[in-house]
């Protein structure tokens, strides 16, 4: 079942490109990946999915109706959530209390510290924290956990708006690579499980290539290459422009080789971020 179509997205800001006729779709279940260099386009894409961007020409068609333009509220209740990071004000309470404020906002209730931090919602707040490996640490204040596992409380919270469709910009960023692993490997397992589309970016590879199911390759606000990672893999663009690790310099020199200067568009595009 298709959840997500991201049709012919284009955004400037002055005379950057940031997003150049972007189009994609992510069905149930699906564990996308959106890789490129800094500046490619990968946040802004992300953006105009989750609203906070409203795309220049384009449409984003989500649960088959169109949400673009649609405030980033409104497209949160509809059912696209996407990871923050916890608010330095929430460090203090609890892991329990930080999902039971997440699943009291969703559900419209007013939050009241005093009278029933302990009890509201008890039940839907362990299954989440059970969900995320995090039952145990319920009781514990956030600020006592390890980094990872407080990316693992930042998951539950997003879960507790039950998206059908998550955004994770960065979700592994400055994690270890056990914990990296562990927290791929969690994500994966609940899209498989609940058949959330999941679309993150992440800058190290091996993470890309080992859990993705598709993989979008961004550059210059264009997708260059899509498909599984294998294709990807073997797309002799992407071997040239991005697992090389190349500079500027060769990104434009094969971007002209393969995709022809003018589809770049690199005229009008500034020097990047
Ligand atoms: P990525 O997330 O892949 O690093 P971004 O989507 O953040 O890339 O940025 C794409 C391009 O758009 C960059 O050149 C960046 O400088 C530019 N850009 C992004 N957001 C803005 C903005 N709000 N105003 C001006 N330029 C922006
Ligand atoms: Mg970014």
């Amino acid at each position: 079942m298709t959840l997500l179509v991201a049709d012919g997205l284009n955004k400037s800001f002055g005379g950057v490109i940031a997003a150049k006729n972007v189009g994609f779709q992510v069905a149930a279940g699906e564990l996308i990946a959106i890789i490129g260099p800094n500046g490619a386009g990968k946040s802004t894409t992300f953006n105009m999915i989750g609203g906070q961007l409203v795309p220049d020409t384009g449409t984003v068609t989500f649960d088959g109706t169109v949400v673009t333009g649609l405030t980033p509220r409104a497209i949160w209740r509809r059912g696209i959530g996407r990871t923050f990071q916890v608010a330095q004000t929430f460090v203090s309470m609890t892991v329990a209390e930080n999902v039971q404020m997440a699943l009291q906002s969703f559900n419209g209730e007013s939050w009241q510290l005093w009278t029933t931090a302990h009890t509201l919602r008890h039940g839907e707040t362990l299954a989440l924290l059970n969900a995320v490996g995090m039952g145990d640490a319920a009781g514990r204040p956030i600020s006592e956990l390890a980094y990872g596992d407080v990316k693992r409380v930042e998951l539950a919270i997003a879960l507790a708006s039950a998206p059908k469709l998550l955004l994770m910009d960065e979700p592994t960023a400055g994690m270890a690579p056990a914990e990296r692993d562990q927290m791929m490997r969690l994500v994966q397992r609940l899209a498989q499980e609940t058949q959330i589309g999941v679309l993150f970016t992440e800058h190290d590879m091996d993470a890309v290539f080992a859990y993705a199911n598709r993989i979008l390759v961004l550059v210059r606000g264009e997708i260059v290459a899509q498909g599984t990672p294998e294709q990807v893999r073997s797309d002799p663009l992407v071997k040239r422009v991005y697992l090389g690790e190349l500079g500027t310099e060769a990104i434009d020199e094969a971007m002209r080789d393969t995709v022809g200067r003018d589809r770049v568009g690199r005229d009008t595009v500034g020097g990047g971020s």
